[in-house]
């Protein structure tokens, strides 16, 4: 199935990849926190929901996130995408995402808004998120099965208590659901990443992926993302193998009658910044840092 590009998506270099040359993205660090603990997840680094390992230069206060895009926007206009993506969970900060956007949405109206989020706190921010104009969004749902969940989550946290084994990944899925249901009925373009485990979620022909893949359809999911596990060192999952490239190539195609699949993702750091073909995090590292400081 090919990817059909939506007017909302037109200017989005991830849900389009013919605009990945020509329109480029920001990441704004502003959501350290996290709610749940991914097997893959060391919190020293960046969340691999949409990046790979490195820390952010910087987490910065909703002004601060505003002032560093103006800044950014000198440097590199060819930016159309302000997306959160961590080093935490977007929605395990709430109070600091929205503001954001806010003051975000209020400075640059035409900016496309972008989010990606685990799901689990979500579905009770969809009608502000679609209210502050966000027009996409990832959701990380790597498996649909919670038995397989629960040997990919150590804990889940929702208000005061903790979950844990299968009743943690019955919760967080049960939100994943609720999240993208949500997204979608508000209009907004919603993407699924599902992190590729060798041995977690690919055994039988990388059948939980597969059904990760005929859900996001049955859900109208725009583009689902499967990308390889990066393994961690310090992490549980630091021991696996990293798939290799004809492994996440064979899943994609099988998965591909399903729901379109993204095939020129970065991983990029939750500070990333620029085109996604030439990332300027580090170039812009100091802006980063004086607007953080
Ligand atoms: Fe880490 Fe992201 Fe998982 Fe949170 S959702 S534990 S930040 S990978
Ligand atoms: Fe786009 Fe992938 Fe980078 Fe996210 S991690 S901004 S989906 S290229």
């Amino acid at each position: 199935m090919n990817a059909s590009i939506d007017p909302r998506s037109v200017k989005h270099p991830c849900f389009n990849k013919e605009a990945s040359g020509s329109c480029g993205r920001v990441h704004l660090p502003v959501a350290p926190k996290c709610n749940i603990q991914c097997n893959y997840c060391n919190r020293k680094y960046d969340c691999v929901n949409e990046s790979r390992p490195g820390v952010t230069s910087a987490v910065l206060k909703p002004f601060q996130a505003l002032e560093y895009v103006k800044r950014v926007l000198d440097k590199e206009p060819r930016i159309t995408v302000v997306g959160i993506a961590g080093p935490g969970d977007p929605m395990a900060n709430p109070a600091e995402t929205l503001e954001t956007m806010r003051r975000i949405r209020e400075a640059f109206p035409h900016m496309l808004f972008c989010l990606s989020s685990n799901g689990l706190a979500m579905p009770e921010y969809v009608d502000d998120l679609a209210a502050l104009g966000v027009s996409h969004a990832t959701i990380t749902m790597s498996t649909v099965d919670p038995a397989i969940g629960a040997g990919i989550y150590a804990w889940v946290r929702d208000g005061n208590v903790v979950y844990r084994g299968q009743a943690a990944a019955e919760l967080l899925l049960s939100r994943q659901l609720a999240a993208i249901e949500g997204l979608k009925a508000r209009g907004l373009a919603v993407k699924v990443n599902a992190i590729v485990m060798p041995g977690v979620n690919t055994q039988d022909g990388g059948a939980p992926l597969m059904a990760v893949a005929a859900k996001a359809r049955e859900l109208g999911v725009d583009l689902m993302n499967m990308m390889p596990l990066f393994p961690t060192e310090g992490t549980p999952f630091g021991v696996l193998a990293e798939p290799g490239k004809d492994e996440v190539r064979a899943l994609r195609e099988a998965a591909g009658s399903l729901v379109p699949q993204m095939t020129h993702c970065r991983r990029c750091r939750a500070d990333a910044v620029g085109l996604l073909c030439g990332d300027r995090s580090g170039e812009l590292g100091g802006v980063l840092a004086a607007c953080g400081a």
